[in-house]
């Protein structure tokens, strides 16, 4: 097949690759892509074989076997199909199954070692190859894997921006850190970067808005999970729609154009982490508000009166210290933790 440039360029911005996190049945494959058929910008059917879990005893995936299914589904439907790799054994049996785009997941891409040997398991070949993000937000770590690749000369390469796996990532599954896939498109400008919502959000909810983000940032497609039965899922049963709340979704996407446009001007760059730190911030804020809640419900049980000085005075004490070390105002930081811990003693009752 063509480069994924040049699906872009016959289905027009956003290109979408769409299908189950994991393939689970043959039933389930098959209905899930007989449903998304029609969906607008669909270039390929993406489903997980080999699922690389955090735990050992959640479901891995139904390996090999799913590759039948998978033909099945492009001899039914038409479908490209997209899978995701994680070892050269992975590489060489979806060359064997003559599957189209292949992707080197996020715990994968971490791996040097890995990266090269599934590289050269790959090379030769006509397959298109899409490189996430690794875990942690590490641009040099996504470029390396990407220049691994093109030395054993892999060509139609994509990138697949999924978020970083941080301590503190709420709402989000994985933090965005927007300015870390617009910075990997201004570096390679030819190279295309979609997006995967799925994994970003973690959660249904929060799919179309981050779809949207992406779009508006100039990235080239997205990649989202979508099951038959989402709440029957095996895997990331959170973040998958049906077919049908898909379509829905795509279809109220906004497109705008940014032909040939660099992503970001600093300026940009620097609001978009602004925005992102304003988004934890109050994440954070609510968080300590609904903590203080729980601390007053406690303190009523108990019999204890809302308010302690000794220990506000040394809550407040070290707080000031730790932000002056940190370079904030001191004026400042008296006069905001004076009205966190005003707003945190009406929230005691
Ligand atoms: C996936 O796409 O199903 C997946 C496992 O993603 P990631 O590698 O981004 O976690
Ligand atoms: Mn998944």
């Amino acid at each position: 097949m063509g480069s994924i440039i040049e699906l872009l360029k016959e289905t027009g911005r956003p290109a979408l690759i769409a299908g189950p996190c994991a393939a689970e049945s043959r039933d389930q494959v098959i209905r899930t892509a007989e449903a998304l058929l029609g969906t607008p910008g669909i270039i390929a059917y993406r489903a997980g074989l080999w699922k690389p879990r955090t735990r050992p005893d959640d479901f891995e995936g139904v390996g090999e076997e799913g590759l039948a299914w998978l033909r099945e589904v492009k001899e039914k439907t038409g479908l490209r199909l997209a899978v995701e790799i994680a070892t050269p054994a992975h590489a060489e049996a979806c060359l064997k199954s003559d599957i189209d785009i292949v992707w080197i997941g996020a715990r994968t891409v971490v791996s040097p070692f890995i990266v090269d040997e599934i590289a050269r398991a790959l090379s030769g070949s006509n397959v298109c190859v899409m490189v996430k993000n690794p875990v942690n937000p590490d641009l040099s770590l996504w470029t390396g894997a990407i220049e691994r690749l093109k030395k054993k000369n892999i060509t139609k390469l994509a990138a697949v921006h999924r978020g970083f796996d941080v301590y503190y990532s709420k709402p989000y599954r994985n933090l965005p850190l927007w300015e870390i896939p617009i910075e990997l498109k201004n570096d390679f400008p030819e190279l295309p970067v979609l997006c995967d919502p799925s994994h970003i959000g973690g959660n249904r909810e929060l799919l179309q808005q981050i779809s949207q983000k992406a779009l508006d940032l100039g990235m080239d497609g997205l990649m989202i999970e979508s099951h038959i039965e989402p709440d029957k899922a095996l895997t990331d049963v959170a973040q998958q729609v049906s077919p049908q709340e898909l379509k829905m979704m795509i279809s109220k996407l906004k497109i705008r154009d940014h032909q040939g446009k660099k992503l970001d001007t600093t300026l940009e760059k620097y609001r978009i982490s602004i925005d992102e730190l304003d988004e934890q911030l109050l994440e954070i804020l609510s968080k300590r508000m609904q903590l203080s809640e729980l601390i007053g419900k406690f303190k009523k049980e108990q019999n204890l009166a809302p308010y302690q000085s000794e220990r506000w005075s040394a809550v407040f004490n070290d707080r000031l210290k730790k932000g002056i070390s940190l370079k904030l105002d001191e004026e400042f930081l008296k006069r905001l933790l004076n009205l966190i811990h005003m707003e945190s003693l009406r929230r005691q009752g």
